[in-house]
């Protein structure tokens, strides 16, 4: 037996609860994992309250990314006691996920460790530091530097933008926060924001063009403010759009598109392929300040993984909560 969180639902009646699983009730995989670190993003929050279908089988184990020890392998990849970690696949959605003491995947899903990066520290930085990562590798493939110009990141407070924040200003460029927690200021200045700006001037509704302000921009937002971010983007700007804090629908006008040559990369972190994993990972390991990651971290255990979920889903979180499962 082992502890985890189950997410069950009968009729429409949603119930969670911290419980005693049992190893035989593990889905099929090659690889067990005893897991040692799992996180809460923004997918937890909607997992545990059901506010979005985001699972889609139950009874579920939730946790979309962990870090652990595999058990057992049949998998030629890996043995026991090969330290690895998992983002995405559907893990947590459809496939038990990582707030358990125990997972079983695919091996082909699982990536060994970075040697730089401890185990903590890869949960610290997690599915969000591993999206933004993609995001900014996104806009360097378009041939954004430093050079050229300001950049500016939204729901900066959050996991994809206190990592997006952290990284951009490490590599050079000059990144604006827009934020909903003007009270965190200090925090993202010292993350490496340039300026913080108020998210208000993005929420609305907006005119299809507006003043050539970024070069390039990373959206966790969607909605009207993704819209007015392409809207005030200088001529050949990139936008990589990763989220939905604000909302899935995206009310924009051709205009930025056609006038002035933008281009919109969708960035999605789940299927993402294994080389493309390792990659991003690779420059995670290289780039990121440690004192930075805990500054954005706050480490709590199995057992608050509930409540923490309902706090970033209601905006109470700052950065990222990485939990402790093995305790
Ligand atoms: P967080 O909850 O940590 O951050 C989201 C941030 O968005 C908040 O901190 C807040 O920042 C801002 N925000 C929240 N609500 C609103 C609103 N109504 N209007 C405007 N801004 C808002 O989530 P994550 O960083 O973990 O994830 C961010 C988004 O990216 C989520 O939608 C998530 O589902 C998505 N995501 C997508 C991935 C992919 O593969 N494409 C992978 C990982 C995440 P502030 O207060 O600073 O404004």
């Amino acid at each position: 037996m082992f502890k985890g969180w189950l997410i069950d639902k009968i009729g429409d009646v949603q119930t969670v609860a911290l419980t005693d699983l049992d190893e035989k009730d593990l889905p099929e995989g090659d690889v067990t994992v005893r897991v040692a670190y799992s996180t809460i993003n923004y997918k937890e929050g909607l997992a545990f309250t059901g506010r979005s279908p985001v699972v889609r089988r139950f009874p579920m184990v939730p946790g979309v990314d962990f870090s652990g020890i595999v058990e057992e392998s049949n998998h030629p990849g890996f043995a026991a006691g090969d330290e690895v970690i998992l983002n995405g696949w559907g893990v947590g959605e459809v496939h038990w996920g990582g707030l358990a003491e125990r997972a079983r995947v695919k091996g082909e899903w699982l990536i060994k460790r970075p040697e730089a990066l401890s185990m903590r520290q890869t949960m610290a930085i997690g599915t969000a530091g591993y999206t933004a990562m993609l995001a900014i590798m996104a806009l360097e493939r378009h041939g954004l530097t430093p050079a050229s110009g300001e950049l500016l990141v939204t729901g900066a407070s959050g996991g994809v933008g206190s990592f997006a924040l952290a990284l951009l200003s490490t590599l050079g460029f000059r990144v604006v926060a827009s934020t909903g927690k003007l009270a965190e200021t200090e925090y993202l200045k010292s993350l490496g924001a340039a300026e913080v700006i108020d998210r208000a001037q993005f929420s609305l509704p907006g005119k299809p063009l507006a003043r050539e302000r970024w070069a390039g921009a990373i959206d966790s937002v969607g909605s009207h403010t993704l819209v007015n971010v392409c809207a005030g983007m200088k001529y050949r700007g990139a936008v990589a759009a990763c989220g939905l804090a604000q909302g899935m629908d995206f009310p924009a006008t051709v205009a930025p598109f056609i006038l002035r040559g933008i281009t919109l990369y969708g960035i999605d972190s789940v299927y993402r392929p294994i080389a493309d994993r390792a990659a991003a990972w690779e420059r995670l390991a290289a780039l990121l300040d440690i004192t930075k990651l805990d500054l954005i971290t706050q480490e709590r255990p199995l057992a608050d993984a509930q409540a923490a979920a309902e706090a970033v889903l209601e905006g109470r979180i700052r950065g990222r909560v990485v939990i402790n499962v093995a305790g």
